[in-house]
C-alpha cells in the first residue's frame, strides 16, 4: 500500500469538484506523460465500475472498431493467451465487457471492492492499449469460411444476427441521408456482412494505432477507488508502456471534435425502408432531426424537457393524441444521441402498414399545432420539477449515473475540464423554469415543428424476407461451387490451425502469479430493520430506529417493514397477495395491471379523468408503478418513489388507486389494445417462446404469473376485447372482484425504505391507507413458489416437447429437473460452486458450448424457492449438439477425465461474492434485498454472509457429489423435462437425436399450450382466427414474468 513518502506522479489534478445535488466528488487527472485521462467518481458501496473509453472515428463500413473490440480480449504483451484477461477478473471479483457505438469504444471492469479492481486494472489496460492482434484471433472472431462452405466467425455472426433488422436498416438509411460521404456518423461502426468478409487484419492493427492510443483514452472509475493507489497503479503501468505508445507530442487529430463539421439538413426527406418481416400489418416511423451544439447545456437541457412535455407519458400532447385517442401507433418514443451537434429521434412504433405515410403527417400537423396554440405551462414547469428530482434520485441510486456524463465529455468535450465541470449543478434547470411561454413556443418551431428532418417509413416485406434468404443461399452456394472440396478442406485445415494457435492453454503460473484479492475492501452498505404492527412478529428489534418507530405507537395492526438508510429519498412499497383472486379471473390480473394508474378516479363524489390522475401523480412522485414482485412474481407489488414530504401523499395516492379507481370501459379498451398489439412481437422470440411452454408446463393453473404468460394472453386477451365491446358491464364485475380480492389488510405488506428519522409520522400516517380495513383479519401467510408448481415440475422426467417455429432461424433449449428446495439444504453450497464453476465466463459450459459456435449462450440456474434445476441453451445452430457438449463436460468432471482447474474453482467463489456485491450496490438496493429476505424469502438479512462461509469450505468431492445427484440428472431424460423452439426445417434431426438419447419427444405446436382460462368464443367467433394462427406463427410470453427466475 501507499509508502510513507508520496511517490512522484506524472498525472496532475485537472481539477476536483462535489456535484451539489447529489453526495459525490469527482476528481479529473491528466498524465503529462502520456496524456491519458482519468475521472474519478466518490461513490460509497461494495462495487467498483470502470469504464475505459476511446473516441474512435472511422469513415466506412469495415467494422474495424467493432472488430477490434472483440479482439482486445485475445491476449496482450505481457499475457499472450486468449481469455487469461477474464479468468483473471473472475477470481478477483471482475467481470469484463465492451461495446462499440459510433463514436466511441468503450471496456467495462465491474468489481466487487477496490482491491479486485486494482487487480485487473493494469493487465486490462495493457490488453486494450498493447494487445496482441494476432492472424489467427482475426481469422476465428472476424470472419472465416468454414469447412462446409459457409460465412463465420463470432463477429460476422452477430452482425448477420442484426443487419437485417427493422431498426437497424431503418437507422442506418437514417444516418444515410442526414451525413453527406466521409462523414464517421454515416457509417455502420459494427461492420457490414459485406465489408467484414474482406476485411483484413492489418487495416484492423492500422485502425489500433490510429485510435487507441494514450492520449485518446479515458478511464472513469466509480466507488470507492483509493486514489493513492490508483496512481501509483497507473504510473508503474505508463513506465511499461512508454516505449510503445506514440509520444505525448506527436501529432494527434482529436476524433470528431477536429473532423469537419456536419452541414444543416437543406431539405425535409421522407423515404421508404423496406425491412423482412411475414407478418405485412404493421411497420414504424422514425424521425431525426438536428439539435443544439453538444456543449451548450441550457439547449440541451430545454430539449430534454421539451421532449417529455411531448411524449414522456400518457398525457403528453403526442402519446395522448396519436396513442390514447386517435390509436395510430402504441407508442411514441424519443431519445437524443450525443453529437456534436445533438440528434433527436421521435418513433411511432407499431403503425398499421397503409397508414405509415398519413401518420407521419399527422405527426408534424400535431407538432406546428402544439406550437402556434397556446402551451400548458404549469404542465411544462412540473416536467422541469420532475426532470431535477429524477436527476437527483438517480444520482444517488444508480451506482454508474455519472459514467455517461464522463464518456461524453471526453469525446466532445473541452480538454481543459471546464465542460465537465458544468456537471456540478442542476443551474440550467433554474434558468429554464422562468423560459416564458414564447421562448418555449420558439423553441420547439425552431428545433422540431419547423426543422428539417429525415422522416423513415419502415414498411414490413414478406417478398424481401423471402429474396434475403434465397439470395444468401445461391451466394453460399456459387462459394461453395468456386472454392470446390480441396478448397473446402484447404480452408478447414486453416481453420484448425488458427483455433489450435489461440486455444494455448494458459501456464497455471500466469493465473497464480496474482493472489486471491482478500473481501475487506468490499464495503456492503448497511441498514436498519424495524418493524411495525404485525410485522413485529417476526420478532423483537432493539435499535434506534425502532425506538423512533415506536415513538409514533398506534394500535395499527398493518404490517409495515422498515428499512432506514441515509437517503434523501423515500419508497414505499405495498406487497399484495393474490390468492384469493378466483384461478379464472387470474388471467385478467395482466389488464387489471396495465389499467392501475392509467384509469379515471372518484373523488368527493367526482369523477376525475385519468389525464389529471396521471398529471397529479407525476407531480407527486419521481416515480411510481405496479408489477409482479420481483423475487416473488405470485405477488403483486406496488411501487412509489417520492420526496420525503410528499409520504403522506403518496399514501392517500395508494389509497385511491386501490379503492377509488372507476373502471372505464374506454380505458379498459384502450389497455387492452396496446397489450395485444405487443403480442405478435413477444411470439416471434424464439427464447420468450421456450420459456413461455416452459411456464405453461411447470405452473399449476392457480398459479397467477402463469395467468400472465402471453399464451394466455393471446386468447383471452381477445375474448375480453370482444367482451367489452358486447358486455362491458360483465368485464368490469369481474374487475371489481379482482379489486375486492386483492384489497384486504390480510393481504397487504409494507416496506417503507427511507431515513425514517426525517418522517414526520412514520407509522401514523399509513392510517390513511388502513382506516377503511377490516383490521381483524390475520395475516395470509405467504405461501413459497413451491406451492403454484404442476405435477410435472413436481415429478419431472420423460417429459419432452419440441416446439417448430417458422419464425426463428435457430434453437432454444429449456430442461428442468429438482434440486435442493431449502435455504439451509446441506447440499447448497456445493450446489452454488458447481454452477458457477461450470457458468464462469471461460469456464466449461463456455468453451464447450459458445467457444465452439453450438450456441451464443448455455448455463445452468437454480431456485432456491422451487428447488428446480434448470439448464438453457440460447441461440444455438443445433441445441441437440449443444446439449451433449454440455452433458460431456458433467460427466467428465463426474467421472475425473476432466479435472478440475484449481483457479477456476477460485474464481467460481469469487464470483459468488460479486454476485452477492451485485444484488446491492447502492443504499436502496441493500435495504430492498433486507426487505426481500426477511419477509419473502424468511431468512435472515445476512444469510449472505453465513452461506458464503460454507462456500468457501467446499472440497472438490463435495462438488462432484452435486454433479451425479443433482446437475447430471438435468441432463438426463428419465429425471429431467425437456422444451425445444427451433426452426421448422430443424425439426426431424432434433426429434431423431433427441430420441437416440433417450427421451421420447413429442413435436407440438405453439398453439396447443395456449390456455383461454375457460373464457370460450361466442359461438362461430374466434376459432378460424386461432385455427389459423396454428399453422402461421405462434405465440409467447414476456420472458420475465414467464420465466423461472433463477438465482444462480
Ligand atoms: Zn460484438
Amino acid at each position: 500500500m501507499a509508502g510513507i513518502e508520496k511517490q512522484k506522479t506524472h498525472f496532475k489534478t485537472v481539477q476536483k469538484f462535489k456535484t451539489d445535488y447529489a453526495p459525490v466528488e469527482i476528481a479529473q487527472y491528466e498524465s503529462e506523460r502520456t496524456g491519458m485521462r482519468v475521472v474519478v467518481v466518490d461513490q460509497k458501496g461494495p462495487k467498483v465500475y470502470g469504464y475505459f473509453a476511446l473516441a474512435t472515428e472511422i469513415h466506412d463500413d469495415s467494422g474495424s472498431p467493432h472488430t477490434l473490440e472483440h479482439l482486445c480480449f485475445m491476449g496482450s504483451k505481457s499475457f499472450r493467451y486468449k481469455g487469461v484477461l477474464d479468468k483473471l477478473a473472475n477470481r478477483a471479483y471482475s467481470s469484463t465487457n465492451a461495446w462499440t457505438a459510433t463514436d466511441h469504444t468503450a471496456y467495462t471492469l465491474d468489481s466487487a471492492g477496490w482491491e479486485g479492481f486494482a487487480q485487473i486494472l493494469a493487465p486490462y489496460l495493457e490488453h486494450v492499449l498493447l494487445p496482441t492482434l494476432t492472424d489467427s484471433g482475426c481469422y476465428t472472431e472476424v470472419h472465416h469460411i468454414d469447412g462446409t462452405g459457409h460465412d463465420a466467425g463470432v463477429v460476422y455472426s452477430e452482425m448477420q444476427g442484426v443487419q437485417n433488422d427493422q431498426s437497424e436498416l431503418m437507422s442506418l438509411q437514417a444516418r444515410r441521408l442526414m451525413y453527406p460521404e466521409g462523414n464517421g456518423f454515416r457509417y455502420e461502426t459494427g461492420g457490414m456482412m459485406e465489408q467484414l468478409r474482406v476485411l483484413t487484419a492489418d487495416r484492423i492493427r492500422e485502425f489500433h494505432r490510429e485510435m487507441y492510443q494514450p492520449k485518446n483514452l479515458c478511464l472513469v472509475l466509480i466507488g470507492e477507488i483509493d486514489h493513492q493507489n490508483m496512481l501509483e497503479i497507473l504510473e508503474k503501468f505508463e513506465d511499461g508502456i512508454l516505449d510503445e505508445v506514440p509520444a505525448i507530442s506527436a501529432p494527434f487529430k482529436r476524433p470528431w471534435v477536429e473532423s469537419d463539421k456536419t452541414p444543416a439538413l437543406k431539405e425535409t426527406i421522407v423515404d421508404t425502408v423496406h425491412f423482412p418481416e411475414d407478418d405485412e400489418s404493421s411497420g414504424e416511423v422514425m424521425v431525426g432531426f438536428f439539435g443544439p451544439d453538444v456543449n451548450d447545456t441550457l439547449l440541451i437541457c430545454a430539449l430534454e424537457i421539451l421532449l417529455t412535455y411531448l411524449c414522456g407519458s400518457s398525457v403528453s400532447v403526442l402519446e395522448n393524441t396519436l396513442v390514447e385517442k386517435e390509436a395510430l401507433a402504441s407508442q411514441v418514443s424519443y431519445y437524443t444521441e450525443t453529437r456534436p451537434d445533438v440528434v433527436v429521434w421521435l418513433s411511432l412504433s407499431s403503425v398499421a402498414t397503409e397508414k405509415l405515410a398519413d401518420v407521419e403527417e399527422r405527426l408534424f400537423q400535431l407538432l406546428r399545432e402544439t406550437a402556434s396554440k397556446s402551451l400548458d405551462m404549469a404542465y411544462m414547469r412540473d416536467c422541469i420539477n420532475r426532470f431535477r428530482r429524477q436527476i437527483k434520485f438517480y444520482a444517488e441510486s444508480s451506482g454508474d449515473f455519472f459514467s455517461e456524463a464522463v464518456i461524453e465529455d471526453h469525446l466532445y468535450g473541452s480538454r481543459d475540464g471546464s465542460d465537465l465541470r458544468k456537471n456540478e449543478s442542476l443551474e440550467e434547470l433554474d434558468y429554464l423554469e422562468v423560459w416564458t411561454e414564447e421562448q418555449w413556443r420558439k423553441f420547439l418551431s425552431k428545433w422540431l415543428s419547423d426543422a428539417h428532418h429525415v422522416s423513415i417509413l419502415g414498411v414490413p416485406s414478406k417478398a424481401l424476407s423471402q429474396k434475403l434468404k434465397s439470395e444468401e443461399k445461391a451466394r453460399v452456394k456459387a462459394q461453395r461451387d468456386r472454392l470446390g472440396e480441396e478448397g473446402l478442406k484447404e480452408l478447414e485445415r486453416k481453420l484448425e490451425a488458427a483455433k489450435a494457435e489461440n486455444d494455448k492453454e494458459i501456464p497455471r503460473e500466469i493465473l497464480e502469479q496474482f493472489k486471491i484479492p482478500g473481501t475487506d475492501s468490499i464495503h456492503f452498505i448497511p441498514t436498519t430493520t424495524a418493524r411495525s404492527g404485525l410485522a413485529k412478529k417476526m420478532g423483537d428489534l432493539h435499535n434506534d430506529i425502532q425506538m423512533v418507530i415506536d415513538k409514533d405507537k398506534l394500535d395499527l395492526p398493518l404490517f409495515i417493514h422498515f428499512e432506514h438508510i441515509p437517503s434523501n429519498f423515500v419508497t414505499l412499497k405495498l406487497v399484495i397477495s393474490t390468492t384469493f383472486v378466483a384461478t379464472q379471473l387470474q388471467p385478467l390480473l395482466s389488464l387489471y395491471l396495465m389499467n392501475f394508474f392509467t384509469t379515471p378516479i372518484s373523488r368527493n363524489g367526482k369523477k376525475i379523468d385519468f389525464e389529471q390522475v396521471v398529471t397529479e401523480l407525476e407531480k407527486d412522485t419521481i416515480s411510481y408503478g405496479l408489477a409482479p414482485q420481483g423475487s416473488n412474481p405470485e405477488l403483486l407489488q406496488i411501487d412509489f418513489r417520492i420526496e420525503p414530504e410528499k409520504h403522506e401523499a403518496a399514501i392517500t395516492w395508494l389509497r385511491t388507486m386501490l379503492f377509488d379507481s372507476v373502471f372505464d370501459v374506454t380505458r379498459l379498451k384502450a389497455s387492452v389494445t396496446k397489450m395485444l398489439a405487443e403480442i405478435p412481437d413477444a411470439k416471434r422470440d424464439g427464447d420468450n417462446m421456450a420459456a413461455a411452454v416452459n411456464a405453461m408446463v411447470h405452473w399449476s393453473p392457480e398459479s397467477s404469473s402463469k395467468a400472465r404468460n402471453t399464451l394466455v394472453k393471446a386468447l383471452y386477451l381477445k375474448r375480453i376485447d370482444r367482451l367489452l365491446r358486447d358486455e362491458p358491464e360483465t368485464v368490469i364485475s369481474q374487475m371489481e372482484s379482482i379489486r375486492k380480492s386483492l384489497c384486504r389488510f390480510e393481504n397487504f405488506r409494507v416496506n417503507v425504505i427511507a431515513n425514517i428519522e426525517m418522517l414526520a409520522k412514520p407509522v401514523s400516517s399509513w392510517k390513511l391507507l388502513a382506516s377503511s380495513l377490516d383490521t381483524t383479519k390475520p395475516l395470509n401467510p405467504l405461501e413459497s413458489r413451491k406451492a403454484y408448481l404442476s405435477d410435472a415440475a413436481r415429478n419431472p422426467g420423460n417429459l419432452a416437447y419440441i416446439v417448430p417455429m417458422p419464425t426463428i432461424d435457430s434453437s432454444f433449449a429449456y430442461l428442468t429437473a429438482k434440486g435442493p428446495s431449502s435455504y439451509d439444504h446441506p447440499q447448497l453450497p456445493a450446489l452454488m460452486v458447481a454452477l458457477s464453476y461450470l457458468n464462469a465466463v471461460e469456464g466449461p459450459m463456455w468453451v464447450a458450448v459458445r467457444g465452439t459456435g453450438l450456441a451464443y449462450g448455455s448455463g445452468f440456474g437454480h431456485n432456491k424457492d422451487t428447488g428446480l434445476v434448470k439448464f438453457s441453451i440460447y441461440r444455438s445452430p443445433d441445441v441437440f449438439k449443444a446439449y451433449e457438449a454440455a452433458k460431456k463436460q458433467v460427466e467428465g468432471h463426474i467421472s475425473g477425465t476432466m479435472p478440475f482447474d484449481p483457479p477456476a474453482l477460485d474464481g467460481a467463489i469469487s464470483n459468488i461474492v460479486r454476485r452477492f456485491a451485485d444484488e446491492q450496490p447502492t443504499m436502496g438496493s441493500a435495504a430492498a434485498v433486507s426487505f426481500t429476505n426477511q419477509v419473502i424469502y424468511g431468512i435472515s438479512k445476512d444469510w449472505n454472509n453465513a452461506i458464503l462461509k460454507q462456500v468457501r469450505d467446499v472440497k472438490v468431492e463435495q462438488i462432484k457429489e452435486v454433479l451425479q445427484s443433482v446437475v447430471l440428472p438435468v441432463l438426463q431424460p428419465e429425471s429431467a423435462n425437456l422444451i425445444v423452439t427451433c426452426a421448422t426445417i430443424m425439426e426431424e434431426d432434433l426429434v431423431k437425436n433427441f430420441k437416440a438419447s433417450g427421451f421420447r419427444p413429442e413435436v407440438r405446436s405453439l398453439s396447443s399450450f395456449q390456455d383461454d382460462y375457460g373464457l370460450k368464443p361466442k359461438e362461430g367467433e374466434d376459432d378460424a382466427e386461432d385455427g389459423e394462427e396454428e399453422g402461421e406463427e405462434d405465440d409467447g410470453s414476456e420472458g420475465s414474468e414467464a420465466s423461472d427466475d433463477e438465482d444462480d
